[in-house]
């Protein structure tokens, strides 16, 4: 199943969907990563256990899906998320840090995948 990445609908789509029956949101983020099952949502945002279908054996990764419309200065927020963004690549591979694949904004929203 695909989970819709719209946060006003969150419906469930069958894995053969390009676009949600629902909203026509598209359901893969750069055409590539597919959110598979919500994991948490929080004021700010959204976590999604994922699937790279960019990567012959689909790895499993996590979508965090922020939005900054939630926050008092949406401008900042984008900022420190950016910058949260390069350090994490700076750090590259560790043990104990989940490791940084992709960070974008689409859709007024912000997404990391790790
Ligand atoms: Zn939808």
């Amino acid at each position: 199943m695909i989970d819709c990445l719209n946060p006003a609908c969150h419906q469930a789509n069958p894995e053969s969907a390009t676009v949600c029956k629902h909203c026509q949101t598209a359901l893969r983020l750069c055409d590539r990563y597919r959110p598979t099952h919500l994991l948490g949502q929080g004021g700010f945002g959204r976590t999604f256990l994922a699937v790279d279908e960019g990567q012959a054996n689909h790895p499993a990764c996590v979508i965090k899906q922020v939005w900054p419309s939630q926050f008092p200065d949406p401008d900042k927020i984008i900022e420190l998320f950016h910058q949260e963004a390069q350090l994490l690549k700076e750090l590259g591979h560790h043990s104990q840090i989940p490791q940084l694949l992709a960070s974008f904004e689409q859709d007024n929203k912000l997404y990391l995948i790790q």
